[in-house]
């Protein structure tokens, strides 16, 4: 019996049955048709012949084109080879139960996407927790099980892209372009750097055109939470699963001040706006991996 694109090799080691592998071959991660998967349908011509009802014979893409069309995208996402090995799957929400609500959100989000409009996340807390771990997870998903064209990108990043493309006589919007216009996008790092004029003027570009668009999905993460509470007291901020005081450790994460602070009102508004707030809390997880935790640290190990 023929193996065709509808009868995948479950039992490949290299891609456990889902046709395509990812590798990491100059710093950006590339998905590629596994080599287990053989199109007994087009030969891997990508298209074949087709009759219309007046039996003339015409081409049109083959099934197996729609893989090929979700990895050219996946490969276009501009995803950090760091982020190979990042999925849902290697999250393991340790230190709080907000992490298990932030997993929750972030695999809901994907499961939900076709069928309502969605807003778009962001994922706040002290570094090293994982909100970079779950966006990029969101966005793998959303592009190779969901076929979705989206893009990543860290925002100090994309700074220094823009200033070097100054030096090449690069518009600032040859640059940002295919980040305002991508249906999905994830911008690690919010709020990161001076937040100078200039560096917020790009920003409000990017949120602005994206805001007004409506049909685009952002996801960011940030260190910087959206509150400030008084000390020895909690409040519960816009909605969030998890109180905040200033009391927790966490409260030392990005000093006293908070997003709004950082990228002001009107940017803050529309972020309100345009997504959900996901809070994230605990321990750095390079940190406890690497066995040096802070004294507050209880390790990886220990279920909270
Ligand atoms: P943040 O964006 O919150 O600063 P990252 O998502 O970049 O943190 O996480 C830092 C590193 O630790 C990454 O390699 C990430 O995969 C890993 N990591 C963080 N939290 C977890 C977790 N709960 N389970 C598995 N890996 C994690």
């Amino acid at each position: 019996m023929t193996r065709s694109r509808t009868q995948p090799e479950k039992n490949c080691k290299d891609c456990r049955g889902q046709h395509y592998v990812l590798k990491n071959p100059a710093g950006r991660v590339q998905a590629e048709i596994c080599a287990c998967f053989q199109c007994e349908i087009c030969g891997g011509r990508g298209q074949v012949f087709a009759e219309d009802e007046t039996g003339v014979s015409f081409m049109r893409a083959c099934e197996c084109a729609g893989l090929k069309k979700r990895l050219d995208s996946f490969n276009n996402a501009n995803l950090p080879g760091k982020y190979l090995e990042t999925q849902f799957d290697t999250y393991h929400p340790i230190g709080s139960q907000a992490n298990k609500l932030a997993l929750k959100t972030a695999r809901d989000f994907v499961k939900d996407f076709e069928q309502k409009p969605q807003s778009g996340l962001l994922f706040m807390g002290t570094p090293g927790v994982g909100k970079t771990h779950l966006a990029v997870s969101i966005l793998k998903a959303l592009l190779l099980e969901k076929g979705v064209n989206g893009k990543f990108i860290d925002f100090f990043q994309l700074l220094s892209d823009i200033r070097h493309g100054y030096s090449q006589d690069l518009s600032e919007q040859a640059i940002i372009n295919p980040f305002v216009h991508a249906p999905v996008l994830v911008i690690d790092e919010l709020a990161k750097g001076r937040n100078t004029e200039w560096e917020l003027t790009m920003l409000d570009q990017i949120i602005s055109n994206r805001y007004n668009a409506a049909d685009k999905v952002t996801i960011f993460t940030t260190n910087y939470t959206d509150e400030v509470s008084e000390p020895g007291h909690k409040k519960k901020s816009k909605d969030t699963h998890v109180e905040f005081s200033r009391n927790d450790a966490s409260r030392s994460w990005a000093g006293e001040e908070t997003l709004e602070d950082k990228v002001g009102d009107r940017i803050f508004s529309r972020l309100a706006e345009m997504c959900r707030f996901v809070k994230m809390e605990g321990d750095d997880f390079r940190r406890s991996m690497a066995g040096k935790s802070s004294p507050r640290s209880s390790g990886p190990g220990k279920k909270h």
